[in-house]
């Protein structure tokens, strides 16, 4: 099975009716929609998407900012997914990250950012448990999949 990743849609962007532009960035990129939903997260389910992070000292101000509003959660698939879309995404906040990601062209907040998106296929399957159910995830083929994702000719790189 491809790679899979989970995607939230925070807040911020939620509020800042960006959720849509952000949809269609990974949509044009060929990336398959393969869960979603809108959701309130609560304090209890960010301490634990973000557990990495308990000693840091933005710790409960990241807790606190999930949990403030509905965030749109979602599952995308597609080889080397995690990597592609950490790209798509950009640095941290937006005062620093590359224009022509997400969080470099639609924000400058130094506390908000938009979007989260794990960091390795192994958090990715961590988190999608933390998040959605298996029924909850429908895999099905692209129309389009022979165009997308043609594969290379000659041996794996
Ligand atoms: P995310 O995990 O949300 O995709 P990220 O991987 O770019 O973001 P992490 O280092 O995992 O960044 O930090 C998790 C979250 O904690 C960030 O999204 C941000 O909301 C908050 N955070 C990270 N670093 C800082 C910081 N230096 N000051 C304040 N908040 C921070
Ligand atoms: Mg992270």
């Amino acid at each position: 099975m491809a790679e899979r990743t989970l995607i939230i849609v925070k807040p911020d962007a939620v509020q800042r009716h960006l959720a849509g532009r952000i949809i269609e960035r990974f949509e044009s990129k060929g990336l398959k929609l393969v869960a979603a939903k809108l959701m309130q997260i609560s304090e209890e389910l960010a301490r634990r998407h973000y557990a990495a992070h308990k000693d840091k000292p933005f710790f409960e101000r990241a807790v606190k900012f999930m949990a403030s509003s509905p965030s749109l959660v979602m599952i995308w698939q597609a080889d080397g997914i995690v990597d592609i879309v950490r790209k798509m995404i950009g640095s941290t906040f937006g005062y620093e990250a590359q224009p022509g990601t997400i969080r470099g062209d639609f924000g400058c907040s130094q506390r908000y950012n938009l979007i989260h998106g794990s960091d390795s296929p192994e958090s990715a399957r961590n988190e999608i448990k933390m998040f959605f159910t298996p029924d909850e995830i429908v895999d099905y083929d692209l129309a389009d999949a022979g165009w997308l994702y043609s594969t290379r000719i000659g041996p794996k790189k």
